[in-house]
């Protein structure tokens, strides 16, 4: 695996894919920066090598040259958390892009506008990977959150760096911190899958039962399970046609020896509201008319000891309806066990989605060992998939 230590930058144009799609408020203002940070440390290393930076990124879905997408938005952004002024190329191809790349002097940055103003970057076009190609010595994908898409600029553009191509620093934190979870880990390894619905879940769960030693399933996915064995679940969510299923994965974990915990209580509402009415009740004996929406106290001391007794946790995906105050409690109980089994020595990683924000939400951020940046690519890591922006570099 070829990383940004392999090579020395001195006098380079190091050419970098990083993630910049950030969120801008409606006088573009950028309200979360996380991505632009998450990129600093492959950049500071190019420049200190003596190199200078080509920043190449998407921002939004444009439909065509649209004002609102452009980069030219976090520029200030950007320049005051690089440490750096940020110059700015008005189009990521022809005259004004190969121009800008060229009077490029080693220490200086330089962030092209948004790839996406062409329709040639998603649908991966080779003349285009090599126009964008054209501009940089060295090619560094850091950009985790597109990994999972043969998009022009995070996949078909290596082709044209054979060997001058490699991870850059996030990007290979992410790679390094799925593999201590599911290649070398240390045992006992514990994953907690929480969300709503089996359906989307069914791949990561399958592709994970060889690799952990318990797997706490939670959320609405709970009641599929506990409807499949026969209980009561009054209203709950529930995906009828995955009952078999859910079944098949209960055979299969105790064929593979994995200890499955799933909640034994929960917190029914009379509706799906933060004002409805709540009771803890049996998961196995939900009334008509209520719904489980949080994993009760008894769930929640079970989860505890399986957590603590951890060393390698995976989570991804909330225990209960986390956005409504009333039913956050399983998840933030659960952000603190796994707080609790890091700080004394376990590696902890939280991908994929919705468990993130919860995460930031809660501030358990920096109590992780590791907290994903990437969604969807995470997803289809933790499926057993090779991402094609990471299959591109190894080629
Ligand atoms: P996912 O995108 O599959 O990870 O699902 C996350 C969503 O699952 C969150 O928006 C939660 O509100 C929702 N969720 C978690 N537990 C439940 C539940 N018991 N009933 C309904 N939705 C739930």
């Amino acid at each position: 695996m070829k990383t940004l230590q392999d090579f020395n930058f001195k006098n380079k144009k190091a050419l970098i894919r990083v993630d910049f799609n950030v969120p801008l408020d409606e006088n573009f203002k950028v309200t979360d920066a996380t991505r632009i940070e998450a990129a600093k440390p492959t950049i500071d290393k190019i420049l200190a090598d003596g190199g200078s930076v080509i920043l190449m990124s998407h921002l939004g879905r444009p439909k065509g040259k649209e004002d609102k997408y452009s980069l030219k938005h976090i520029v200030k952004k950007a320049s005051e958390l690089l440490g750096k002024e940020v110059k700015f190329a008005e189009d990521c191809r022809g005259e004004v892009a190969k121009s800008a790349a060229e009077n490029l002097k080693p220490g200086e940055i330089l962030l092209l506008e948004n790839l996406r103003f062409y329709t040639e970057e998603e649908a991966g076009d080779v003349d285009f990977a090599k126009e964008l190609a054209s501009l940089g010595d060295i090619y560094v994908n850091d950009a985790f959150g597109t990994a999972h898409r043969a998009h022009a600029s995070t996949t078909i553009i290596a082709q044209f760096f054979p060997n001058e191509k490699c991870f850059g620093i996030l990007l290979a934190k992410e790679i390094e911190s799925l593999d201590k979870v599911l290649r070398n880990s240390q045992k006992p390894v514990t994953a907690v899958l929480g969300g709503s619905k089996v359906s989307s879940k069914i791949t990561v769960i399958e592709n994970i039962l060889d690799k952990v030693d318990h797997m706490i399933i939670g959320g609405g996915m709970t009641f599929t399970f506990v409807k499949a064995q026969g209980g009561k679940i009054g209203d709950s969510i529930c995906e009828d046609d995955k009952q078999e299923l859910a079944l098949e994965i209960l055979r299969l974990a105790k064929e593979k020896n994995v200890q499955i915990h799933i909640p034994v209580d929960v917190v029914a509402a009379n509706a799906f509201s933060n004002d409805a009415e709540t009771q803890i009740v049996d998961v196995t004996k939900i009334p008509d008319g209520w719904q489980g929406l949080d994993a009760g106290p008894k769930s929640l001391e079970n989860f505890k000891k399986v957590i603590l007794e951890s060393k390698t946790i995976l989570w991804n995906g909330p225990l209960g309806v986390f956005e409504m105050e009333k039913f956050a409690n399983g998840t933030i109980e659960l952000g603190n066990f796994i707080a609790e089994a890091t700080e004394k020595g376990a590696f902890s990683l939280v991908g994929g989605g919705d468990s993130v924000s919860a995460v930031k939400q809660f501030g358990l951020e920096d109590k992780m060992s590791y907290v994903s940046t990437g969604g969807g690519a995470m997803l289809e890591m933790l499926e057993g998939k090779t991402l094609p922006g990471i299959a591109a570099i190894l080629d």
